[in-house]
């Protein structure tokens, strides 16, 4: 089976996915890396070289996503189709989050275990965190992993490929997450 991609059709997915990966939305110009063609159905699994079954997707999520066909929803736990961007809708499978790191010098904790239990008590889901801030908080200084790195530092490497991120610092006045 070819797997030829030819220029008329690289453009068609080049414009129907707005030059964007079709699982992270991120664009090239935006991650500095050329973006790939993935086979939804992967040619190892007899996905065919064809508009249906190509997307543009960046390398980290290419590689990633490997030649699996399922995943597990870490939601329900169960093992599901991986999401098909040229059938399914990317906001009813995906939504925005993000980690972030507080510093505990100068927190009332009294104060902050009564109003923001999440943020502090981990044995608390933190699905919970995820509703309330969309996204998940941890102390900055709390233990990430089995070597102890703690979370400021942890989140300064991107787990999958280990390459160093930006980071970000918010103005907890002016935030107000919506
Ligand atoms: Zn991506």
């Amino acid at each position: 089976m070819s797997t030829y991609i030819s220029e008329s059709l690289r453009n068609q997915i080049i414009s129907t996915d707005l030059s964007r990966c079709c699982y992270c939305l991120t664009t090239e110009a935006n991650s500095g890396i050329p973006m790939t063609y993935d086979h939804i159905k992967p040619v190892s699994k007899n996905g065919e070289t064809s508009f249906e079954n190509l997307c543009l997707a960046c390398r980290t999520c290419n590689e990633f996503k490997g030649d699996a066909t399922e995943a597990i929803d870490p939601l329900s736990g169960e093992t599901v189709p991986i999401y098909n961007p040229r059938t399914q809708k990317w906001t009813e499978h995906f939504t925005w989050s993000f980690d972030a790191c507080w510093e505990e010098n100068g927190v009332n904790m009294n104060e902050l275990k009564l109003l923001a239990p999440t943020l502090y008590n981990f044995s608390l889901q933190r699905a919970e965190q995820k509703i309330r801030y969309k996204g998940e908080i941890f102390p900055a200084n709390y233990p990430a992993n089995e070597s102890a790195t703690p979370y400021i530092d942890f989140f300064q490497y991107d787990t999958r490929t280990n390459i160093r991120k930006g980071i970000i610092a918010i103005d907890l006045i002016r935030w107000a997450p919506s």
